[in-house]
């Protein structure tokens, strides 16, 4: 199965991307977690993709399409895989279009999880991620059972720098301006589930499943 998980930030597609990948077995690949991942390791890639990140801009195509069609030509995504924050403007998606006809590729489904902008602020500054396993908590909605701590691995949590009120507000926008339009872009192509993302986390976890099927 291969499937792209769409949304709003903080609307839940890491949240949800978990019990995703639990269930159906698949690689999950988000282009937040490998800039992140190259920030911290201080590559070429993430100094570059810091600059923009920080001021909640979108890093340049130019350094995110080529990333992403090398990474499901790897043997892992042979049988399916998750897309989680990509693509994220029409022009990302037409790219990956084009390589998917290219490969003889089709996505089955395009998760759009649907969250109301004046609860996505709270919801991003609460978030904590843990640092070994990237688990994802919030302070108030879904906290660890220890304060700071990961439930799952016992790792320390920390918060996203570019969680802040101000940064979330401009990446809210972002996504307005140049997200937003691909549910209609996906929906012309008939392969979209409009999932309401206000709901318990098992809910809409359980919405997804409908949505997707037994399908593998
Ligand atoms: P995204 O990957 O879409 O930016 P996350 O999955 O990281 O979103 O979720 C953003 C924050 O909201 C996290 O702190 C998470 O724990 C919390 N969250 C996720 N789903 C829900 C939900 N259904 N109800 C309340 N809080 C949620
Ligand atoms: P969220 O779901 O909370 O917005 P992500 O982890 O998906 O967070 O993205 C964090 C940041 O990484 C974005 O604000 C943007 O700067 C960058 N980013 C992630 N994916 C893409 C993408 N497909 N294209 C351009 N920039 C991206
Ligand atoms: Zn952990």
């Amino acid at each position: 199965m291969r499937i792209i998980l769409l949304g709003p930030p903080g609307a839940g597609k890491g949240t949800q991307a978990a019990g995703i990948v639990n269930k159906y077995n698949m690689p999950h690949i988000s282009t937040g977690d490998i800039f992140r991942k190259n920030i911290k390791e201080e590559t070429e890639l993430g100094k570059k993709a810091k600059e923009y990140m920080d001021k909640g801009l979108l890093v340049p195509d130019e350094l995110t399409v080529g990333l992403v069609t090398s990474r499901i030509s790897e043997p892992d995504c042979a049988n399916g895989f998750m897309l989680d924050g990509f693509p994220r403007n029409v022009s990302q998606a037409k790219h990956l279009d084009v390589f998917l006809k290219e490969t003889n590729i089709k996505l089955d489904n395009v998760i759009n999880i649907e969250v109301d902008k004046n609860i996505l602020v709270e919801r991003a500054v609460g978030r904590r991620i843990c640092k070994s396993c990237g688990a994802t908590y919030h302070v108030e909605f879904n906290p660890p059972k220890t304060e700071g701590v990961c439930n799952v691995c016992g790792g320390e949590l920390y918060q996203r720098q570019d969680d802040t009120e101000e940064t979330v507000s401009k990446r809210i926008q972002v996504y307005l301006d140049e997200t937003k339009p691909l549910a209609d872009y996906y929906a012309n192509e008939g392969i979209i589930s409009n999932i309401n993302g206000q709901q318990s986390i098992d809910k809409v976890f359980e919405d997804i499943v409908n949505a997707l099927g037994s399908e593998k």
